[in-house]
């Protein structure tokens, strides 16, 4: 199986959670991918009871019992974007077409982890290209950004991992995407700015050779201007 293109990505990820399971031992290997996915889940919910009881909860409580459990299987979820095969994801959705006019696909539902705090940004994605003689099926482009999404992120590294993934399997005459969401560790914590949305935004070929284009994709996406994006 294929782990994406960033599958190294995936041990970072689970030593990171390992080490907060045990952390009175000197672990050698900290990755438990070895001892297979039984080996992990059971890391991973003694970490999350670590850290509820480090942070002063009885996880013995009613409320609390079966909390590790659901917390492991949410984090396997919200980070399954690893282990998704870009190649599967696009097979049998890629067309050859005579067509070059520009291609969108706005407001795309997304949601992420932030990696500094693994707390959810949510937003929209708004993706365009310009074909260069092949298409990719329209339902194709929000299951990318999930792929994407799913993994431990920074809004600026998953909107040029969505522009890079459609460049390379399309080698379109542009590609264009832009994110906007509002991020929780922002929101919950510290300044409280409750509607702070961070717009991040990345342009390949003609879209970043000409300002006119961007412009039209910028319209189309519902932004007035390009001056707070450039
Ligand atoms: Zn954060």
């Amino acid at each position: 199986m294929n782990n994406g293109r960033n599958g190294s990505q995936k041990n970072y990820t689970l030593n990171s959670l390992v080490e907060l399971a045990e952390p009175e031992f000197e672990v050698e290997n900290t990755s438990l991918a070895v001892a297979g996915e039984e080996a992990q889940n059971m890391a991973i919910e003694g970490a999350v009871r670590s850290l509820l009881m480090n942070l002063g909860e009885d996880t013995e409580r009613d409320g609390l019992l079966n909390t590790p459990l659901r917390v492991r299987k949410m984090y396997r979820e919200l980070l399954s974007g690893y282990t998704t095969d870009p190649v599967a994801l696009i097979n049998n959705a890629l067309f050859e077409v005579d067509y070059n006019e520009m291609v969108i696909v706005r407001d795309i539902e997304l949601h992420s982890l932030c990696e500094h705090h693994m707390l959810p940004f949510i937003g929209k994605a708004h993706v365009a290209y310009i074909p260069n003689g092949k298409v990719l099926g329209l339902s194709k482009i929000p299951r990318i950004v999930d792929m994407f999404s799913r993994r431990l992120q920074v809004q600026e590294r998953l909107t040029a991992q969505i522009a890079d993934f459609l460049e390379e399997t399309l080698q379109p005459q542009g590609v264009a995407v832009v994110v906007e969401a509002a991020h929780m560790c922002a929101t919950m914590r510290g300044v409280k700015k409750a509607n702070a949305r961070m717009v991040t935004s990345t342009m390949r070929g003609q879209f970043r050779e000409d300002a006119e284009l961007r412009r039209e994709f910028m319209e189309h996406i519902g932004r007035a201007s390009t001056q707070e994006l450039f």
